[in-house]
């Protein structure tokens, strides 16, 4: 990486999204880098247990975001850990700001940040965090990892017990 390349492509964001965009440009032989301020793999790579993904009955969460992680590897997709604090639209080049104040150039930027879940701050929320305490919709839709309380499945529209 150097602040005098021009990239076909910058992604923002290591989650499922942005190595998936990835994986599509090295495959286009796009000249691509991919930017991740944590752990690539994203929200993923915290989930406990996934068993909605085709393919893998059950896997967890760190296996599931390696293997996304392995799979962008083995196209040569180019991987830097660093956090993106802008990005300014221009008209020759986008570029993409660092704040130790370096600034990558790229003809096209997609921005996958994804999202992080928004915390209660209540008693026991983090040490039962994936026991109990979820911040996944369809888990809490299924009673997949409900607390004891709210464990029965129920159909959506109908009458809480
Ligand atoms: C506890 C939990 C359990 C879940 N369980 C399931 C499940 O079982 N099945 C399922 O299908 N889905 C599940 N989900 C949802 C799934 O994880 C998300 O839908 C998916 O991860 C979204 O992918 P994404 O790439 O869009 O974003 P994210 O996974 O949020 O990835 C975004 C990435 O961008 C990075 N990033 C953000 N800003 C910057 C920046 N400025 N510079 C550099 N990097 C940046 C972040 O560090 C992150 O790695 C779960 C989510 C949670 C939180």
């Amino acid at each position: 990486m150097s602040g005098n390349e021009v990239y076909d492509l910058i992604i923002v964001g290591g989650g499922p999204a942005g190595l998936t965009a990835g994986i599509y440009a090295m495959r286009a032989a796009l000249k691509t880098l991919l930017i991740e301020k944590g752990f690539p793999g994203g929200q993923v790579a915290v989930t406990k247990e996934v068993e909605n993904y085709p393919g893998f009955i059950k896997i967890g969460g760190l296996d599931l975001g390696d293997k996304f992680l392995q799979h962008a590897k083995w196209y040569q997709l180019e991987i830097v850990e660093q956090e993106a604090i802008a990005t300014e639209p221009g008209i020759g080049y986008h570029a993409v700001r660092f704040s130790d104040g370096t600034i990558l150039k790229a003809q096209a930027i997609i921005l996958a940040t994804g999202g992080t879940a928004r915390k209660l701050n209540i008693p026991g929320e983090n040490e039962n965090f994936g026991m109990g305490v979820s911040y996944c919709a369809t888990w809490a839709i299924f009673g997949k990892s409900m607390p004891t309380r709210l464990s029965s499945p129920r159909r959506m529209g109908a009458p809480r017990p």
